[in-house]
């Protein structure tokens, strides 16, 4: 029993070490302490904010590569882009960590195929780290395959997903893992997201980069990489996509 105890507050502990905790450099109510930066936000949901990175803002693919860092060979037409099948990923010429990211998409309509070929695309953190785009309205597949979960890792909590045809958004927290010099995990990457504006990964701590049918463990990268947006055959289309890195501390 004492064991169990045991375990259990160490749980506790590491569960509140991973949490962000209080500043002891200021008092409370410091008078001193630095006011936030004061930035402009977006007048419509889904605008960039001021301080976003703005990768893709409905004209080209300039942010954008393919994976050999060729040009980006994805359609762009009337502000959004799409997947244009077996032309491969697209990556951000900028490499991005811990970041603020915002997501525009649409499934094909009227739908084709079934479960993961129905729709089938994905935002990867760092290239690494897939949250799942997939037509998931009216449509089954496994759980953790599903719209907006971590790939192979965690359902998201609900199902929010519009119907084929229709804008959805992707709000998406997310703290890249760090590495020792020796490449030990100090401490694994973790993802919140909201989709349609709606709680579906509460700040979830990754096994690992996603696979299929696989949890492979952490091998040591850089802080940063560049985001990536999945081929998987399907044309589905992106819009509005912005970025706010996010520094010590946030
Ligand atoms: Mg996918």
């Amino acid at each position: 029993m004492r064991t169990i105890f045991s375990v259990l507050a160490l749980a506790l502990c590491m569960a509140q070490l991973s949490m962000a905790q209080v500043d002891p450099r200021w008092k409370p109510n410091d008078p001193d302490r630095p006011a936030p930066p004061v930035i402009e936000p977006g007048s419509t949901p889904g605008r960039p904010p001021s301080d976003a990175v703005v990768l893709f803002n409905g004209k080209d693919l300039s942010q954008w590569t393919g994976a050999d860092g060729q040009p980006a060979k994805w359609k762009v037409a009337d502000g959004y882009m799409e997947v244009v099948p077996h032309s491969g990923i697209i990556q951000t010429r900028q490499p991005f960590g811990d970041c603020q990211l915002h997501v525009e998409f649409t499934e094909p309509t009227p739908p084709v195929g079934e479960g993961q070929e129905r729709g089938n695309s994905g935002v990867f953190l760092m290239g690494l780290y897939e949250i799942q785009v997939l037509d998931s309205y009216q449509s089954k597949t496994y759980a953790d395959g599903q719209a907006s979960a971590v790939y192979a890792q965690f359902p998201p909590q609900v199902n929010a997903s519009r119907p084929p045809g229709q804008w959805q958004t992707y709000n998406i927290i997310f703290h890249g893992p760090r590495f020792d010099k020796d490449g030990k995990v100090l401490r694994p990457a973790r993802v919140t997201v909201l989709h349609n504006g709606v709680l579906v990964q509460d700040n979830v701590e990754l096994s690992g980069p996603t696979g299929h049918h696989v949890r492979p463990p952490y091998k040591p990268t850089p802080d940063k990489l560049p985001l990536s947006l999945q081929d998987h055959g399907n044309p589905v289309r992106f819009r509005n996509i912005w970025i706010r890195e996010l520094g010590e501390g946030q």
